[in-house]
Order: C-alpha cells, then structure tokens, then sequence
C-alpha cells in the first residue's frame, strides 16, 4: 500500500482547517441573527411590560379621585353638594397634585327633556347652574345619548327598592369614563325616586375636569420616571399623545420624539380601556394579555375591578378601571422608542459589533494558522537547504582538503624533489588553502550578517577603486580560468559612500560567479554607470555580466535565498555553497543599495549594484551617522 506523501497531509489539513473556519464563520454568523431576532422580541415584550406598567401607574394616581367620588351606598342623609365638597377636600389634602382638579360639574337628567348643568361651588358647598364650558359640546351629545339609552333600558331594582338615594351606575362594563379631549373623568349616578305610586330614575353625570398641564408637567413625567429611569439616563424615550385629527404631545421625554407625523416608535399602546398594541412590531411580543390582530380586546381584565376597593387598610386598594370614550379626534397614546433611533438598530448595531469581534478573533485565528503553516514550511524547506548546504560545504572542504593532504604527502614522502617543484607544491597548497580559507570566511561573514552583528565601516570611495581591489582579489580565479575581464568605467563617476571591504566582497562574489557560470565564453564583463534609479534618484549602477549558463526563470527568485542553487549549477558539478548571493544582496541593502538579476538562460546573466548618489551633504551626514 502506498502511503500519501507528506505534502498530500500538509495540503488535506490546510483544507480542513480552511473548511472548518468557512463553517464555523458561517454558524457564527447565523446564531448572531437568531439572538439578534430573539434580543430584538426579548426588548420588545419588556418594552410592552413596562408602557403597561405606566398605564397602570396613570390609573393608580387617577384611582383616589375616582375613589373620593365613588358611592357605593344608598345614604338617606346625603347632601350632594356638602358631601362632594368634604370628599374632594379630602381627597385634594391626599394628593400630591392637588391642582390636577379644574373643576366639578354635575349634569342632571329629571326626565329626557330637562337638564341643568351645575357646576360644584367648593368655597360655598353648593352647586351654582352654569352654562357648558367650551370643548363640552362632544360629551355633552355623547351623555345624552347615552342617558336616553340607559333611561329606556333601567327598571328599578329590588335590591334598591324604597330607596331614595342616589347609587354610582355603570353604563356599559365601566363606572368611570374619561373623555380624552377635555381632558375629564366621568362617572354616571342614578336616582330612583317614587312620586306616589309613580317611580322615576333620574340620571345625574359627575364630570371632573382635568388639568392638562398638570398632566403633562408633573403626573406623567413622574410616572414615566418610575418605569423607564431618569429622563437622561433612560433606554427609552417615552412620549405620551393624542393622535388623530387634532394631535398633541402632552410629553415627551425627547423632544424630538412623539413630534405629529412621525412615525418612528417601537412601541405603543393606548392609555385607557384594554390594552392594544398599536404597532406592528408590538405584536412581536408575546405577553398573554395583548390582544391579537383582528381579535377583540377582552372587555375585563384580571386583577381589577370596578367596584370600590377592600376596606383592609393592610391591602393596597386596586386600582379604578378607565374606559375611554371615543372621539373621531383619537385616543391617548403611549408611545417609546430606543434612543438608538429604534429597538432594531440598537440591536443590530449590537449585533454588527459583536459580530466584527468574532470575525475578528476567526480571522485572527485564520491568520495565525496561516503564519504556523508558512512558518513550518519554511522550517522544512530551511531544514531541507541546510542539509543541502552541510553536503554542500563538506564537498567544498573536501576538494581543496583533499588537494592539501596530497600534495603535502608528496613532500613529505621526498617524491618532490628540487627547489623548484618544491616551490611549486608550495603555491598548490597556498591557493587551496586560500580556497578553504575564504570558504570559512564567507561562512562566518553569513553567520555575522545574519544576526545583524556585521559592522560597517562607511566612507567615500571612487567606484573604480573598488572595482580594480575586486579584480586583484579575484585574479587567482581570473587567471586559473584563463578568462578575461572587459572593464568600461566612464572616468567622471561620482563618488559613493560605502564600506569599503563589504563593496569589495560583494563585486568579488560577482566576479567568481561569473567565472564559474560562466561557461567556455571566459568572458566577464564590468561596466559603471550613473542613471535614474527608483523613484527618480541618481545612483550608481556596477553590472558584472557573463555569457555562461543563464538563469531559469523559476530560479532567477530563488536565487537570494541562503543556501538556494539552481539545478543546473548542482548538475553541471559547479561547487558552491548557495552563500554568495544572500551575502552580497544583505550587503549592498545595508550600504543603502540593490542587487539586481537579468538573465537568460543559455545566453548569460547579468548582477547589477545600484548604489544611490549622495550629495555632499547626506555624505557627510551619513558618515557621521554611520557606526564606526
Ligand atoms: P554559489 O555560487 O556558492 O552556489 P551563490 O549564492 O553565489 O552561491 O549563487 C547562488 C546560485 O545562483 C548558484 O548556485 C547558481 O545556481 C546561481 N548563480 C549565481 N551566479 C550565477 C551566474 N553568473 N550565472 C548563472 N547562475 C548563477
């Protein structure tokens, strides 16, 4: 069986990794919209609980007036003027808002063609006839309807049978009633009253007139408050309104919320009668007392009845129920939106952000596995290169080792006999131990300039005096070669600042390159130059060319790499370390330059040093900046 190679295990885990981070992204991204989706009804059905908490909180702070004015009991001795006046100073020493009282009006039905309107006199205790106020023409049509249709409908009770007082009535479910347009509370009395052996029932309407501003400046803002926090420290902004034909903002905790034609609330809910969410949205929450579309708001609720509350003082009194009569003018409102702009944008602004986050920590860790694998590719193939390089430099150690110890044995076993032989293996064993020297210096300078410990001494040079030092150095090779070097160095070149012996090494480098790839051509060419470098600035370029091997284009990227030789090099038994190139490239960077390649194959390569000019100035500057 053939088992797979390790490349086929490296590229199956980077597809499974990259698999499982596409999936994982995807799962994040679409568990991010579920809570995104169940943050957004979550908000909504608390933002519903806490809009009928501030209906509650309005019916409890209306529950005391309606309380003081509730008769629950037949009183033979009721005075109805002294009596209401004793019950709303009483009520009026209570409260914290005494002034939300305007007035207290009495309409008074004896038969279905008299009626008299009294307004309640507190300072005298008595009713004085007055006149409908303005705004009143609504409830007054609506009372007399409603007065015909209760008169033909109420026939005297047993349980009320003799008796002449009068009781609280509840038209429809409701004893109380508020009109939204005035704004004021209503409430329905009636009076049995025997006349011989005839009974008649007269229908007597209480109407206490609100205050608006009251309303609106104190009652509101204070029940808002205590559900929804302090107004700038509030998630919400809460408007109470009267939409339809004459719309008005009674308050708002922004002003810029609950402003007539816009639209833009998360929720609402009206302020009296059964609770209806009035939004679209609102119906997202699943309280189980919110009516559903298209299904009729239940008449009752829980908890809340419409008689007089327990006589326990240790029980907290339940409050009133408020039903509201309808206008074409339209219903209060209660109305609140996210200060985001809307529950859905604060959320999804939410949600973009945490998701951003996890995307980031994905991409992090896609990053991350991404550096651990070109990183370890990179250990492999350096690895790979060092292995090569070791087989490399022993081969290179060997050959001139080889030739040391030969020749070495020849003296010393007396076969090399007269002065001139003898001067002779003396040069052989020289120059290969020149060779070995010069491979083990090349080594140690990689090493030094590898971590960064090389130390460059930087001066001015003339560019010729460089060349020609690099000439000398190589003239072993040069002339063992038997090639032959073409100078052309235009005279008025400028001078450069480098170190001196590092230009030196890098051209020598070059040099023997050539020779060795050189082929049979035995040509080296060397030419100096000023031009245009990158991005404009003038620079000196030194080419070193040969007509040799050429470079594979495949090669020609890899050939700066430490330890890196080309295949046709290994194979045409060239011997070198893979050292030369990587050295010279890090020098010529360091003195500020580039090494630059064009080549091909078969035709011969061409290396180029691109060394910027300097003015005088940056000269100088730079050598004084330059380590010593
Ligand atoms: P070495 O010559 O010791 O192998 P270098 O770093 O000097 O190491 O060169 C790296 C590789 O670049 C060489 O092995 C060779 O394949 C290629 N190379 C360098 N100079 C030339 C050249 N003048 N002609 C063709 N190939 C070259």
């Amino acid at each position: 069986m053939k088992l797979p190679s390790t490349n086929a295990w490296w590229y199956a885990l980077v597809a499974g990794l990259a698999i499982a981070l596409v999936l994982l992204a995807f799962l994040q991204y679409r568990s991010s919209r579920q809570i995104r989706e169940a943050t957004i009804d979550q908000m909504l059905a608390s933002l519903q609980g806490s809009l009928m908490d501030v209906r509650d909180g309005l019916e409890r702070e209306l529950s005391p007036l309606c309380r003081a004015f509730q008769i629950n009991e037949a009183d033979p001795h009721r005075n109805i003027a002294a009596d209401y006046v004793e019950d709303f100073n009483e009520w009026r020493g209570a409260s914290s808002h005494p002034d939300l009282v305007s007035g207290i009006y009495f309409w008074q039905r004896t038969d279905s063609h008299k009626s008299q309107l009294f307004q309640l006199d507190v300072n005298h205790n008595r009713l004085a006839p007055t006149d409908w106020p303005e705004g009143f023409r609504n409830l007054q049509e609506r009372l007399d309807a409603m007065s015909s249709e209760l008169e033909t409908t109420l026939t005297p009770a047993s349980d009320l049978r003799g008796s002449r007082k009068p009781v609280s009535l509840a038209p429809q479910s409701s004893s109380w009633m508020i009109d939204q347009n005035i704004p004021a509370l209503v409430h329905g009395i009636r009076e049995k009253k025997t006349q011989g052996s005839k009974e008649t029932v007269s229908l007597t309407w209480l109407i206490i007139r609100l205050n608006p501003e009251t309303l609106g400046q104190s009652i509101f803002p204070e029940i808002v408050q205590r559900y929804f926090g302090k107004q700038n420290q509030s998630t919400y902004a809460v408007a109470i309104v009267r939409k339809g034909a004459s719309p008005l903002v009674f308050y708002s905790s922004d002003d810029r919320f609950g402003v007539p034609g816009e639209d833009n609330a998360d929720a609402a809910l009206n302020l009296f009668g059964p609770p209806v969410p009035l939004l679209e949205k609102s119906r997202r929450g699943t309280q189980p007392w919110l009516a559903l579309p298209g299904v009729t708001p239940p008449t009752t609720q829980p908890n809340r009845v419409t008689i007089a509350p327990s006589a326990d003082p240790g029980i907290r009194p339940a409050p009133f129920r408020i039903d509201p009569l309808h206008y074409a003018a339209g219903d209060w409102e209660l109305l609140a939106r996210h200060q985001s702009g809307s529950v859905d944008a604060a959320v999804t602004a939410l949600h973009y952000r945490s998701l951003a986050i996890n995307f980031g920590v994905l991409l992090l860790l896609t990053a991350t596995t991404v550096l651990i694998i070109v990183t370890s590719q990179r250990a492999r193939r350096l690895a790979h290169l060092q292995m090569d390089f070791v087989a490399g430099v022993s081969h290179e150690l060997r050959t001139p080792l080889t030739g040391i110890v030969s020749a070495a044995e020849n003296i010393a076993d007396g076969v090399v006999r007269g002065e001139e032989r003898v001067t002779r293996y003396g040069a052989a064993i020289l120059m290969q131990a020149q060779q070995l020297s010069d491979l083990v210096e090349q080594i140690l300078l990689f090493a030094a300039t590898e971590k960064n410990g090389h130390r460059y001494v930087f001066q001015m040079a003339d560019v010729d005096e460089v060349i020609e030092a690099a000439i000398r150095n190589a003239s072993p090779v040069i002339r063992n070669s038997g090639s032959k070097v073409e100078k052309e160095i235009p005279a008025d070149l400028p001078q450069v600042v480098v170190d001196f012996k590092a230009l030196t090494h890098c051209l020598q480098n070059l040099i023997t390159n050539a020779i060795k790839y050189g082929g049979a051509a035995k040509w080296v060419g060397i030419r100096a130059s000023t031009a245009n470098g990158l991005n404009d600035p003038q620079e000196v370029r030194i080419t070193i060319s040969d007509k040799g091997m050429g470079i594979e284009p495949k090669d020609l990227e890899r050939i700066f790499e430490p330890f890196y030789r080309a295949e046709g090099a290994a194979s045409a038994q060239i011997h070198g370390s893979g050292l030369g190139l990587p050295l010279a490239k890090t020098m010529v960077e360091a003195m500020g330059g580039r090494l630059t390649v064009e080549s091909v194959p078969q035709k011969g390569s061409a290396f180029t040093i691109h060394l910027p000019i300097k003015s005088q100035q940056e000269a100088l500057d730079s050598l004084s900046a330059a380590p010593s």
